[in-house]
This record gives structure tokens, sequence and C-alpha cells, in this order.
């Protein structure tokens, strides 16, 4: 069930170009087109799920996938923590448009490289 319009799902059919960092049957996740970091990295389902608030009991799996997938790229790029939790790296899904969500097929942002200030703005 991909939406024809979606331009997530576009990339991920191969119909738009991105810079692919990782894939396998359940995702894709490919380079920011508008990094805020050294490191920014979106891993998204293949499945067509406007946002977390349209999540399912079925989806459940498939979101546990997409963190560990996450740590996966923060390792091969660099950006994981140490054994005493120095550098690191910020996972985040905006839900909505006050929260800035603007692409409406659910996308986790792995950002790093750089500190980074909380609270978000
Ligand atoms: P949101 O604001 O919805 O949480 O995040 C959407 C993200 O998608 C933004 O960081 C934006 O830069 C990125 N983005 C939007 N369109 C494209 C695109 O065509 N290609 C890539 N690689 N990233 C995109
Ligand atoms: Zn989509």
């Amino acid at each position: 069930m991909h939406d024809k319009d979606c331009i997530f799902c576009k990339i991920i059919r191969g119909e738009l170009p991105s810079k692919k960092v990782y894939e396998d049957e359940q995702v894709y996740a490919f380079h920011d087109i508008n990094p805020v970091a050294p490191v920014h990295v979106l891993i998204v389902p293949k499945k067509h799920i406007p946002s977390v608030h349209h999540l399912t009991p079925e989806d459940e799996q498939l979101v546990g996938h997409m963190f560990l997938v996450a740590k996966q790229i923060a390792n091969e790029l660099g950006v994981a923590p140490d054994e005493n939790m120095n550098k690191g790296y910020r996972l985040v899904f905006n839900v909505g448009k006050d929260a800035g969500q603007t692409v409406f097929h659910l996308h986790l942002h792995l950002i790093g490289g750089r500190t980074m200030s909380w609270p978000p703005g």
C-alpha cells in the first residue's frame, strides 16, 4: 500500500534519487537532503504509514526494528557513544505539524556528529 504522491514512497521505489545508507525487506535509510548535523539519516519503513500517530499493534515489531537499524547505522557512521556514553546521537520522530513534521511518511531521524542542546526549539 504505497501512496502514489508520497515523496518517501517514491524514494523507496527508486523514482526519486537518494543517497542510500541501508536497506532490508522492511526499511530503507538514506541521507537527509538538508542535514542539520554532520550525520543526518532518515530511517523509513517501506510500508506507507503517515506518522507515529497512525501506528497499529501490527507495526510494533517494525518500529523496534527501526531503532535497531538506527543503532547499527550510528555504529557504521561513527557517532555511537563510547563506554562512558561520551559522543552520541539523537533519534527523533516528529509527529504532526506543530512538532515539525513536514513529510507524512513515518521516518526516524538519526542526527549526530556534533553536540546538541535540549530542549529543542
Ligand atoms: P520532518 O520535518 O517531516 O520530521 O522531516 C522530513 C525530513 O525529510 C527533513 O529533514 C527534510 O530535509 C527531508 N527531506 C525532504 N524531502 C527530501 C528528499 O527529497 N530527499 C531527502 N533525502 N530528504 C528529504
Ligand atoms: Zn509513503
